[in-house]
């Protein structure tokens, strides 16, 4: 039965549900709003892991996702001087378990375009209000998918048959179905649940993070780089084959002023913060490092969390990647998150044609082991990532360059099992999508 459907927010899950909705029903009227005039191409290299790689697939995707993939030749951990003590490559076997670099590692503007224009060229309707906010009203309520861009919601009341949802631009309307893709401080999430319970679902992990690009040195290479700076920094640099380099500074702290410093502020503020931690930090930061970060004009930062969320649906609202199952950058996750929960969502709701409050409920039981699986972190993180004293760090050096010396890091990798405790791909026939073949 066709649905109208609000999705808020236009990162990666946003479009990845408006394309299986079309699919699977090309009557579904489906309208995307994101807060910022365009979409954000902003973001470094993120990786599509376990179950995300067959979703992709499915959608006819993955084939462009290789087109675009990042050629990464594994990590080194290094220095101040940048004298390597340990390399752990890629595991690019096909089975096993993924290394840092995964098999398809992807600029987060790539995956995002990607997105856009697979539920663009599904759609029979165009983008809408884009730079304005104002709407086609022709469009609203036909078979398609659009976006309006600058625009957000505001309230959002619920009954029965639907959900009455009113925007920044004032207006108001209905839908059957609200979803709520607006990543990890979700505005859905907090008006569902209340502003201080949907805040205290995320879940901090005291580690504040920054991303950017500096011009591509000769040195720079398809290595990336780690470099402990003590105090709870790392530095990263990552190149692979791109004609620039990208640049992650990782903090860890407990501090609430820096926290109240980064979380949710203007890019300026968290880029003053940021110099702030990272002045003499050695390496190659007090250089071109900070440089950049001075002067680059993709400077994206953040926190670190994952939210927790003991239902991510109430009623005929549904939260999907970020917004109700963040795993936080340091997972890995983030992305493959975001497209099991679009595929279980959309194929719930096929299957329970119509009714979407079962559908949803369908969802939320059904995503939670995949969510389970995907927030576990691993042994020892995230502190193993913003080591604090040089003792520390002098140790964590000795142990890596013992263990791939002498080849352990393989045998782990080989022995270890299929990624995400080899839960498979849901089976939703309804969807009507690609089968899965094998890459
Ligand atoms: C600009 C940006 C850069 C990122 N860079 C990285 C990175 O380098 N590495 C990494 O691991 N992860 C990064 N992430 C997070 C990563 O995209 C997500 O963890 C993951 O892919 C899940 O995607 P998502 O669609 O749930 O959320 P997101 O990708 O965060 O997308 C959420 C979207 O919702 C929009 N939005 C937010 N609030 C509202 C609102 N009230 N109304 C309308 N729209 C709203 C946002 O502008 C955004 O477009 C980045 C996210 C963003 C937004």
């Amino acid at each position: 039965m066709p649905l109208k459907v609000l999705i808020i927010g236009a990162g990666i899950c946003g479009p990845a549900m408006a394309t299986l909705l079309r699919r699977t029903d090309p009557g579904h009227s489906v309208t995307i709003v994101e807060r910022y005039p365009e979409i954000r191409h902003n973001g470094l290299q993120i990786d599509l892991r376990a179950w995300g790689i067959p979703i992709m697939q499915r959608l006819g995707l993955l084939e462009k996702v290789k087109q675009v993939a990042v050629k990464e030749n594994g990590i080194a951990l290094i220095n101040s001087k940048g004298k390597m003590s340990a390399v752990l490559g890629v595991n690019d076997s096909g089975s096993g378990a993924q290394s840092f670099t995964s098999e398809y590692e992807v600029m987060r503007g790539d995956l995002v375009n990607i997105l856009y224009e697979a539920s663009m060229k599904d759609s029979d309707v165009s983008a809408t209000g884009k730079g304005d906010g104002a709407p086609n009203p022709r469009d609203e309520d036909a078979p398609g998918i659009r976006y309006r861009f600058n625009i957000s919601v505001t309230g959002m009341a619920q009954d029965e048959k639907g959900v009455d949802v009113t925007f920044t631009d004032g207006t108001t309307r209905r839908y059957d179905l609200v979803v709520g893709a607006d990543g990890q401080w979700s505005k859905t999430r907090r008006m569902m649940f209340g502003e201080e319970i949907g805040n205290d679902m995320f879940k901090r992990l005291h580690v504040h993070i920054a991303y950017y690009t500096v011009k591509r040195e000769p040195g720079d290479d398809d290595l990336a780089r780690i470099y402990y700076a003590g105090n709870g920094r790392s530095i990263f640099r990552r190149t692979g084959d791109r004609p620039f380099t990208q640049v992650v500074l990782m903090v860890g702290t407990t501090s609430e002023e820096i926290k109240r410093e980064i979380e949710r502020q203007p890019v300026e503020r968290q880029r003053a913060t940021f110099e702030r931690l990272f002045t003499g930090a050695g390496w190659e930061m007090d250089g071109r490092f900070l440089k950049g970060l001075r002067e680059s004009t993709d400077f994206y930062a953040d926190s670190l969390g994952q939210v927790k969320a003991p239902h991510a649906v109430k009623g005929r609202i549904a939260l999907l990647g970020d917004a109700g199952h963040c795993a936080s950058a340091i997972t890995g996750m983030g992305t493959t998150v975001s497209l099991i929960g679009a595929y279980t969502l959309a194929g719930e709701l096929a299957r329970h044609n119509g009714d979407v409050p079962l559908a949803l409920q369908a969802y939320d039981a059904n995503v939670k082991p995949y969510i389970t699986e995907s927030q576990k972190l691993m042994f020892g993180v995230p502190g193993i990532l913003t080591l604090k004293s040089s003792w520390a760090i002098a140790l964590f050096h000795f142990i890596m360059w013992l263990i791939t010396s002498t080849k352990f890091d393989k045998l782990i990798v080989k022995l270890a099992g299929e990624d995400k405790g080899g839960l498979p791909l849901p089976s939703y026939p309804e969807l009507k999508l690609a089968p899965v073949t094998q890459s």
